[in-house]
């Protein structure tokens, strides 16, 4: 378990204001936060998810997805529960969305994680390290730090995979460990970043954190869901920002499927997709169609 420090003095009989991100859950003593990763205890804000594994699999690179970092490579990916949003279209609820008690997982400490990834390295060289992904890693960022810290010791690189609502100063500190990224831009508008309950400066200032990162590949992620965010000029908006920030970060525009609470519209029709990636295509160098 590890510790994220909140500021002052502070008594185990009081609430505290998490720091970690832009909900800044005050929390009442052994109160859980909204992410159901971190809890108060003992007026600290702990990691009550630190190595909690949910989710362990051998994905390739691209799965991720990353298409312009070492492609053809594969990745240990790992992931625990919770999450600070409520994104209602969520491919992974039955994990972001609970808590220790409604998910199975077993404890997996960092050395224990990264000796698994070396143990597969050495059946399938084609593994060159791990990403922290499926529930959203910044809730529990410790764990990614101290499992980032030993991968890299061990030559492995590390991969993060995020919606990017942390705070600045968990995004600075994580950043020089992380060697490729993929962050999602959800739209591009703080309504609806507000409606599943993160922040769109915050998203944001992480992408652009990452971007200007001279040792960090960063990809990006937008969900075409229909009716929601897959007009031309929210398209616009979003493809003319990233590449103020770089031409060449690699777009991602994906499909949406009705998924847990968003059952109301069908998929995306493909030729949307396939539309707002070429109006990306007038921003950027390297867009790519996904789900379709
Ligand atoms: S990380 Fe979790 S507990 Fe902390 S502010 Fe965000 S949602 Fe609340």
């Amino acid at each position: 378990m590890s510790t994220y420090a909140t500021q002052g003095p502070i008594g185990a009989s009081e609430q505290v204001i998490c720091p970690v991100c832009p909900r800044h859950c005050s929390l009442a003593p052994d109160a859980l936060g909204a992410c159901h990763a971190r809890r108060n205890v003992g007026g600290q804000v702990v990691d009550e998810s630190y190595g909690r594994v949910t989710s362990l699999a051998i994905d390739p690179v691209e799965k991720k997805p990353l298409r312009r970092f070492m492609p053809g490579s594969k990745l240990v990916s790992v992931g625990s529960y919770g999450c600070n949003l409520r994104c209602p279209f969520c491919q992974n609820h039955e994990i972001s969305q609970a808590g220790a008690d409604g998910v199975r997982w077993r404890e997996l400490s960092p050395e224990a994680l990264v000796d698994l990834a070396l143990d597969q390295q050495r059946i399938d060289p084609d593994v060159v390290g791990i990403a922290y992904t499926y529930n959203e890693p910044l809730v529990g960022w410790e764990y990614v730090r101290d499992c980032s810290v030993l991968a890299r010791q061990a030559g492995l690189v590390n991969v993060l995979v995020s919606n990017g609502c942390a705070e600045a100063g968990v995004v600075r500190e994580l950043t020089p460990l992380i060697d490729a990224a993929n962050i999602d831009l959800k739209a591009f508008s703080d309504d609806f970043y507000r409606g599943c309950g993160g922040d769109f400066s915050c998203a944001r200032n992480t992408i652009a954190t990452l971007a200007a990162f001279p040792t960090c590949h960063l990809e990006v992620t937008t969900l075409v869901v229909n009716g929601v965010n897959d007009t031309d000029a929210e398209m616009e908006l979003m493809s003319s920002w990233l590449a103020g920030l770089d031409r060449e970060i690699a777009y991602h525009v994906t499909r949406f499927f009705p998924c847990w609470h968003m059952q109301d519209r069908p998929a995306t029709p493909v030729a949307t997709v396939y539309h707002l990636a070429d109006i990306a295509r007038r921003h950027l160098e390297y867009v790519y169609v996904g789900n379709c």
